[in-house]
């Protein structure tokens, strides 16, 4: 058997000399060279594995348990990362997410099937409390990737899902609080100034792949709180908050969206993976870009950055890592062993973190 890289090749040369009527696409060339569809190659030795951001520890049992069921791996995750959109406890994705500077709840989201090689996506989607899924309607019923704002709502409402206030009383008093500490010179009174607010960032993002080696992957979250109206962060871009091929794997993020849009980072993690460094190893150089692509204001004196992102990856074999900046964070996963939180790699120790 030729290799695959010989064998694209000679089809380019042969294709400029006219001897070929076009390169075969991914598809074609797994059928008609090695035999069988992408992502199902007989020989193929893959094990089911999930993985996500901690928050992600019981849907991660939900989503493995579906693949092991024969579900498809996209909309098993989708059923993992539902049980956090729809918890009202959970202040960074969906239900009961923490809003804008407005006190408006803006939800964002996106997905990638690999064996299908489709995407959906959403961003400031309000009053839905389930964004993840309108993001795979927007991939399954329009020709579009990504819709946003008021045009996404209309396009969930008419395909039927239910609206409502996703502004829980706890998360409106947060950016009461908020709201109320600004400034001591606006007409607010401070008040509840020992009530720590404990979240102001907070996303979901889980990647599977099953034994056939399909893999796919889905980000939701309520994004960063207090955040500008209109604000996108980086869970609803391909590529940066979520990415899938189904040769390789899939990553996505939580932390940061600005700076992770900035590095590509779901993109450029499947890459390293892809020129062949572990799903930890894709994760960490990754974060690496991500303080290469750093601004000055958001690093201190010695290079370090003042903000926290984590990258979590599978590849098509079932291997998993992830990693976070600054050492203690842990991550979700489930496979064979069953649920469980795992350390994530770091980059710098907490001792190095600015202060
Ligand atoms: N990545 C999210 C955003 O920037 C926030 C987070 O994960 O904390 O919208």
């Amino acid at each position: 058997m030729i290799d695959r890289r010989a064998f694209l090749e000679k089809s380019a040369l042969l294709s400029a000399l006219g001897f070929l009527p076009r390169a075969l696409s991914a598809e074609e060339y797994e059928r008609d060279v090695m035999g069988s569809p992408v992502g199902t190659m007989p020989n193929f030795r893959g094990r089911p594995c999930v993985v996500s951001s901690a928050n992600g520890i019981n849907g991660v049992k939900v989503a493995y348990d579906r693949i092991r069921g024969g579900i498809d791996p996209l909309d098993a995750i989708i059923a993992g990362v539902n049980l956090v959109e729809l918890d009202p406890d959970d202040q960074s994705v969906g239900l009961g997410g923490l809003p804008n500077e407005e006190g408006v709840v803006q939800l964002d989201a996106s997905c990638m099937h690999g064996p299908s090689r489709r995407a959906g996506a959403v961003g400031c989607l309000e009053d839905i409390a389930t964004p993840s899924l309108v993001a795979k309607a927007v991939m399954d019923y329009t020709t579009h990737v990504l819709l946003v704002g008021p045009g996404a709502r209309k396009f969930a409402v008419a395909l039927g899902f239910r609206t409502q206030n996703l502004l829980t009383e706890k998360s409106r008093q947060d950016w009461l609080r908020w709201k109320s500490r600004l400034s001591k010179n606006d007409n607010w009174l401070d008040h509840d100034d020992d009530v720590k607010i404990n979240w102001t960032h907070g996303t979901i993002n889980m990647n599977a792949v099953n034994a056939a080696g399909d893999v796919s992957s889905v980000t939701t979250t309520s994004g960063l709180a207090w955040k500008l109206d209109g604000r996108l962060g980086d869970s609803p871009i391909h590529g940066a908050g979520q990415y899938t091929d189904n040769d390789v794997g899939a990553a996505g993020s939580t932390g940061l969206g600005e700076i992770n849009i900035k590095a590509c980072g779901g993109f450029l993690t499947v890459e390293f993976m892809r020129n062949g460094a572990t799903p930890e190893q894709a994760a960490l150089k990754t974060l690496e870009r991500m303080v290469h692509v750093t601004e000055p204001r958001l690093l201190d004196q010695r290079g370090r950055p003042r903000y926290d992102i984590q990258v979590y990856a599978v590849a098509k074999d079932g291997r998993y890592g992830a990693a976070t900046m600054y050492e203690g964070a842990s991550f979700a996963v489930c496979d064979e062993r069953g649920p469980r939180l795992e350390p994530c790699a770091y980059l710098f120790k907490t001792a190095d973190r600015p202060r």
